[in-house]
Parts: C-alpha cells; sequence; structure tokens
C-alpha cells in the first residue's frame, strides 16, 4: 500500500471515532485492528506494530483510570486519536537529532546505500538543496565500481551548477575521496558530498572501503561527526517516495537502526528533496497538514517579500492569523506548484482537495478563495468569530447571517462557507501549537 493510501486509511479508522457515541474497550481495540491491518500492508515490520498497538492501549488505560469517572466523552476520543498520534510518531523518531551541516566548516557526508536506488542523484539533490540555503557545495564521485558513475555526477552536477570532483583513471576510491575532500576542503567548500559505490551491505569489502573513507575525512572536527564510526550512517534519506513506493520498510529502517531519516526523495528531478520530520510527517500523512514543511516553501516567497513574512510568522506564532492572512497564505501556496503536493501541507485543506488531478485540486482551492472575496474587510480581518453565534456562556451555538450572506455572495453554499470556517479554525490552532516557543518563526530561522 503506497503511503497515501495508508495516510486516507488511519484517517478514516481515526476519524470514525467522531461519529461513536461511547468510547470504550471494544471500541478501541476496533480502532487498533484498523490501524495496525493499515501498518502492515504497507509493510510496517510485525514487531513494530504490535508494540504501537500494545503502547497505546497501556496509554489510553492509564489516562482514562487517572480520570476516572470524570473523563468526558469528548476527552476520551481525544485521548485515543493522540495516542495513536504519538505512537505513530514514535515510529518514526529515533530521538535522535540528524547530524546538521555548520556554516564556515568543510561538512563532509559520505553516501552509502544499495545501487540503483537512487544515491547518485540523491547526492546532487541534497547539493542543491544546501547550495540553495548558501552553503558553498560539492560533490566527489568515489563510485569506481560502477562504469559511467562520474560521467552521471559530472552531467547532473553541471546541469545542477555544483562543484565536483572524479577520476577516469585512478580506481581506489579511497585515493580520489581523499584527494577531493582534501580539494574542496582547501576551496572552502562547506558541504561536500561523497558518493561511494555502495554495493550490497554485507560486502566485507565495502565496508572496508567504506571505513578507509571515513578515515580520510576525520581530521576536521564537523566532518567526524558525520562519520561516526566506520559505516554507522548518521541519517537516513528515504529515496523514491513519490509512485508506488510502499514506505513503511523504510519507517521500519528507522526503529531498527535507530537512525533519523532527514529527507525524503520525491522523484526524478533535482528539487524533488523533501525535509523529513517525524510530527510534521504523520501529520501530513493523517491529513492534519505540514505547518513547518509549508514554511520551508514559504521561505522562497519570504526572499520576494521578506517583512510580509516576518510579519506574518509573528502572527502565526502568536496564533492571531486572520481569515486574510489565511487567504493570502492560500494565494501564495497556488503560485508555488503543483498543487498536490503544496495542499497536503496545509493544515485544514479537505483531503479531496488532493485527490484527483491538479486542476481539480487547484479548482477546489479557487472556490475557497471566492468564499473569501465575499467577506467584509471586517470579516476578513477577524478570527471567524463574527461567523459564529455564542452562549452566554461562550459556546458556540449557531451560525450568523453573514454566513448565508456570503455563500450567497460567492455562488457557494452554507455548507461550503461554514467548512472553509471549520478548516480556517483547524489551521490557526495548529499554528498556535506550532507556536511559541519552538514554533514557526523558530522552524524557519533554522532551515538552513
Ligand atoms: P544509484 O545507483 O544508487 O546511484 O542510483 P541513481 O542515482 O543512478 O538512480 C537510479 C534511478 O532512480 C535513476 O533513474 C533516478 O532518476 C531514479 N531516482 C532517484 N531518486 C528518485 C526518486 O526519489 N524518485 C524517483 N521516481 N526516481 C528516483
Amino acid at each position: 500500500m503506497v503511503l497515501s493510501d495508508l495516510g486516507r486509511k488511519l484517517n478514516a479508522a481515526l476519524s470514525s471515532l467522531n461519529r461513536i457515541p461511547v468510547v470504550d474497550e471494544k471500541v478501541l481495540d476496533t480502532l487498533l485492528k484498523e490501524v495496525c491491518a493499515a501498518l502492515l500492508e504497507s509493510d510496517i515490520n510485525v514487531k513494530l506494530v504490535s508494540q504501537l498497538r500494545q503502547k497505546v492501549r497501556t496509554k489510553v488505560k492509564a489516562a482514562f483510570e487517572s480520570g476516572g469517572e470524570k473523563v468526558k466523552e469528548a476527552n476520551r476520543k481525544n485521548i485515543v486519536q493522540k495516542a495513536v498520534f504519538d505512537e505513530l510518531v514514535n515510529l518514526v523518531d529515533p530521538g535522535i537529532d540528524p547530524y546538521k551541516p555548520k556554516k564556515g566548516y568543510s561538512n563532509v557526508i559520505m553516501a552509502v546505500g544499495l545501487q540503483g536506488n537512487g544515491k547518485t542523484t540523491t547526492c546532487t539533490k541534497l547539493a542543491v538543496h544546501y547550495q540553495k540555503r548558501g552553503f558553498k557545495s560539492s560533490i566527489v564521485c568515489a563510485d569506481t565500481f560502477r562504469a559511467g558513475a562520474f560521467d552521471q555526477t559530472r552531467q547532473s552536477a553541471t546541469k545542477a551548477k555544483v562543484a565536483y570532483f572524479g577520476s577516469y583513471t585512478e580506481t581506489d576510491p579511497v585515493t580520489i575521496a581523499a584527494q577531493g575532500v582534501a580539494k574542496f576542503k582547501k576551496e572552502k567548500f562547506e558541504v561536500i558530498i561523497v558518493d561511494t559505490s555502495g554495493r550490497h551491505k554485507q560486502e566485507s569489502e565495502l565496508f572496508e572501503e567504506m571505513r578507509q573513507i571515513g578515515n580520510a575525512g576525520q581530521a576536521a572536527e564537523a566532518q567526524s561527526r558525520a562519520f561516526k564510526e566506520s559505516a554507522d550512517f548518521g541519517a537516513i534519506i528515504v529515496t523514491k517516495m513519490d509512485g508506488h513506493a510502499k514506505g513503511g520498510g523504510a519507517i521500519s529502517a528507522v526503529a531498527a537502526t535507530k537512525t533519523p531519516i532527514i529527507f525524503l526523495g520525491t522523484g526524478e528531478h533535482l528539487t524533488d528533496l523533501d525535509r523529513f520530520s517525524p510530527q510534521p510527517f504523520i501529520s501530513k500523512l493523517l491529513g492534519l497538514g505540514d505547518v513547518q514543511g509549508l514554511m520551508e516553501h514559504m521561505q522562497d516567497l519570504a526572499t520576494q517579500n521578506p517583512d510580509r513574512q516576518k510579519e506574518m510568522a509573528k502572527k502565526l506564532e502568536e496564533g492571531k492569523l486572520s481569515i486574510r492572512d489565511w487567504r493570502e497564505q492560500i494565494q501564495n501556496v497556488m503560485n508555488l506548484g503543483p498543487i498536490s503536493k503544496i495542499a497536503s501541507m496545509i493544515p485544514g485543506l479537505p483531503q479531496d482537495l488532493l485527490q484527483g488531478s491538479d486542476e481539480e485540486g487547484a479548482l477546489r482551492m479557487k472556490r475557497m478563495i471566492y468564499i473569501t472575496d465575499s467577506m467584509s474587510s471586517e470579516e476578513l480581518d477577524s478570527d471567524g468569530s463574527l461567523f459564529m453565534e455564542f452562549a452566554k456562556d461562550g459556546k458556540p451555538i449557531g451560525l450568523t447571517w453573514r454566513v448565508s450572506r456570503v455563500a450567497r455572495g460567492s455562488g457557494t453554499t452554507v455548507r461550503e462557507v461554514e467548512e472553509l470556517l471549520c478548516q480556517y479554525r483547524m489551521m490557526a490552532n495548529m499554528a498556535k501549537q506550532a507556536g511559541g516557543k519552538n514554533g514557526w518563526l523558530q522552524a524557519m530561522q533554522k532551515v538552513q
């Protein structure tokens, strides 16, 4: 099962709770059965799945019992949903901070992996990624095993305007790696990516080769961190996550090796590389959006209008994003490229937006813009509460006349307007949660 199917199944299982009046042990069992079946279908290791089931059960039980009779039904649902969410995050989070290149140093990164998995392509993608973020980047082709490897590096590096080093005559990969690293260090390159032949994992010769290549770069403090021990890789990049990849095997690899995933390869183009972090990944998988990922994309826009983006980030951090701001984000996103890719990052956007073609997705997004076009200035600058009627105790009890006016004005239905408001609220809440100390602003500043 591909990941988007897994996400849909998990989402369906978790949302089904909202329709069930009483959450008891039987309901929990049924839910866990559905969740686990979906995970297994995606090739996630059986042991991990059964551990997840056990942990969710224990967590939920403890939470229910600690609250005694007082745990209200709505809270019980939240407890179950949160426990599943957290355990899914734990599945892809080894709890280790991955190595991050530092500015002003020569950071050496060695790529290892099975042949044909996209290593050479990924090396260039990685170089492009860092180059875009201001690191002077380079690639060393130390793959002397595969004929044509250096040509491939040369071609893609030239296309990407990244410096490269390799040899048609030298047959010893260690020598090439040492020469390349030394050359680029001398030239003050900040990211030096060494591409190796990466044959089968169990080939001891390869291990030895990697160990020696590793030694070649141990002089610098930053490098030794990257190399850790011989052949002990510090981070994982999962390639070919587009198309029909199951992805579950990769998720299992995190747990097996206790090594963090740092990027996902999502296509053959040089920009098809997405940063990976556990919580946003699960959030996006479940159709809850990926605030952090979205922010990274927004960075491109930030360079065009830095003041406005700073203002926006501040509002987000303070949880003060108005409907108008949200509309601006949607419009920005529409200019950013394939809707299907970007839309899955926006919290609160309906899942069906991601289905169908990109044109259909764009149309649906346009409809959301039409709805906001029919709102008054006061409404756009609000947090949506103008559309709600509240009881004396502050509980929302219905919608105001404004909703039907907007529906009429935009040629949509009351239901559609209501849905949009609901999505906006969800987004605003997510942003608020993501805000504070570890908020977007910081996430944005941290992005290199
Ligand atoms: P290597 O042998 O590990 O160096 O693999 P290559 O970099 O030569 O890649 C093998 C094939 O996989 C090439 O056709 C690449 O275009 C393709 N490829 C690499 N990464 C991705 C990816 O993320 N998605 C898709 N669809 N194809 C990829």
